[in-house]
């Protein structure tokens, strides 16, 4: 794992990496780097709709750097212009140069604007899990986040997951449990030499089951090409029948488990502490309590997990959903807006009506646009008021609503004013709203989410007489 790029990404993007081109919000894709070499000296390049990327602009860059596409001739285009450049081919020559030139950066005028460029990111599992090939609905960052945070699971922590699916949840548990630590990793010392470190906390696993042998296979090779494979152990089998123990007579002593499958109950029945299979071992962690998570899309298939959870001695049962919202959050403005500051009834009788009040309210806009005039009006009045109220005869501070206290005629001169810097203020927090409109939040109406419900349960630890016995020696400390 100290050569997992999800685990320790290089400091610059290096030939034979992982890395996450990105393109823009929500357009992510995985590509692995290769740079040419004497065996294979073309140029490797990836095409997207905003342009090509050669890999020998996108290598020995800084992780998170902005590559601009290249203009690069497509091999179509070239067989095209070669057989053009000899008289062969004819039309279609001429047709296949022109095709390739459009399919290469040439992007249209409605993209223009966005078109060009990517950035180069370092594989996690949040960007895995947007840009991964899909070959089942696979549980999201917002969703495993929770899962992860809700059963505890820490480095060092060994969690069973079935089913695998696409491995999204799988890459987020892998970073979950791992120690952080490179297995060879060497204390740095003041003099500058290096010694093995001390204590290492071992790394934890992620005991992985699949029953679709396509989908095993596939996630089995991403795991090894992203280095994760000492990390997850991922089994081909159908866990309804044959639980969660390995054939050898191993358990994974798990202390967390998420199942992510049709029928969650089917398979709660081998996650006992007593085992369910003939020659195998509970696959729980017997010194630790253990947390389980169910997915389950229906409602229907909740009340089955739970009705099976607790005949099984589950405790603390919990369902949360996930609702996972993105606000776009802006100012608009609406025609509420607009009658509100200007203190009319919002209803206009006819369309003249309303095209006549656009034409104020335009008129209005134009006119507020001169608003360092009254920003320079507003701090001349407060300055003019500070002098007069605290410095003038009787020193009396003012009340609000436009009376003089007992002072002279001066202070009904400073009242007016000061009655009018209360009104040019009003009346500029009101332009701003105005002028910007209110300030109004939307959810966003795609969601790349899979909503579904999380049941989480607890399963405590067996506890024996000789438990009982060890916890009073050590809580009193002898006999
Ligand atoms: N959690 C995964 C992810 O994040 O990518 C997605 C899991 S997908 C929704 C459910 C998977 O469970 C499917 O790949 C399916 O083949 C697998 N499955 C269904 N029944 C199973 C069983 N009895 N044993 C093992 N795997 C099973």
């Amino acid at each position: 794992p100290n050569n997992s790029p999800f685990l320790y990404p290089a400091p610059t993007t290096v030939d034979q990496s992982l890395g996450i081109i990105s393109l823009k919000r929500d357009l992510q894709v995985p590509i692995l780097l290769r740079a040419s070499n004497p065996s294979n000296p073309t140029d490797e390049i990836t095409n997207t709709r905003f342009g090509s990327f050669p890999h020998s602009t996108l290598l020995n860059r800084p992780w998170g750097s902005q590559v601009i596409a290249s203009k690069v001739e497509t091999s179509d285009s070239k067989r095209g212009r070669k057989r053009k450049r000899e008289g062969k081919g004819g039309e279609e020559a001429e047709k296949s140069v022109e095709r390739a030139e459009e399919s290469v950066i040439e992007t249209p005028a409605f993209e223009a604007a966005t078109s060009g460029f990517a950035h180069i990111l370092p594989p996690t599992p949040e960007l895995w899990t947007v840009s991964l090939p899909h070959r089942t609905q696979v549980v999201y960052t917002p969703d495993y986040s929770f899962i992860l945070q809700r059963l505890r699971v820490r480095a060092g922590e060994t969690i069973i997951e079935a089913g695998a699916g696409s491995g999204s949840f799988t890459h987020a548990a892998a970073r979950a449990v791992f120690n952080g630590i490179p297995h060879d990793s060497t204390q740095l010392l003041e003099n500058g030499s290096s010694k093995p470190r001390k204590k290492q906390k071992k790394s934890g696993k992620v005991c992985s089951f699949e029953y679709h042998q396509d989908r095993h296979a596939q996630l089995q090779k991403e795991l090894t090409e992203h280095g994760l494979s000492s990390i997850v152990k991922i089994t081909h089998r159908d866990v309804y029948e044959e639980g969660f123990s390995f054939e050898n007579g191993e358990s994974p002593n798990a202390s967390a488990i998420l199942l992510d499958l049709p029928a969650p109950w089917t398979a709660l029945k081998h996650l006992s502490r007593t085992p369910s299979l003939p020659n195998r071992p509970s696959p729980l962690n017997p010194k630790t309590t253990a947390r389980i998570c169910t997915f389950s899309p229906c409602i229907e298939q909740v009340e089955k997990t739970i009705t099976a959870m607790r005949s099984q001695g589950w405790t603390e049962i919990t369902m949360y959903e996930m609702q996972h919202k993105r606000l776009d959050v802006r100012r608009e403005l609406t025609s509420l807006n607009y009658e509100g500051l200007r203190g009319v009834n919002a209803s206009a009788a006819s369309v003249e009506e309303a095209v006549c009040r656009l034409r104020e309210l335009t008129a209005k806009f134009s006119e507020f646009h001169a608003d360092a005039k009254v920003r320079k009006q507003v701090n001349s009045l407060e300055k003019y008021n500070k002098v007069h109220t605290k410095g003038g005869k009787g020193g009396t501070e003012q009340g609000g609503d436009g009376t003089a206290n007992g002072t002279g005629d001066k202070e009904v001169v400073v009242e007016s004013k000061r009655s009018r810097l209360e009104r040019i203020k009003k009346e500029d927090s009101e332009r701003k709203v105005w002028r910007e409109g209110k300030l109004v939040h939307r959810s966003e109406m795609e969601l790349k989410t899979h909503t579904s419900f999380l049941v989480f349960a607890i399963l405590p630890r067996e506890w024996s007489g000789v438990d009982e016995e060890r916890c009073g020696k050590k809580k009193w400390g002898g006999e």
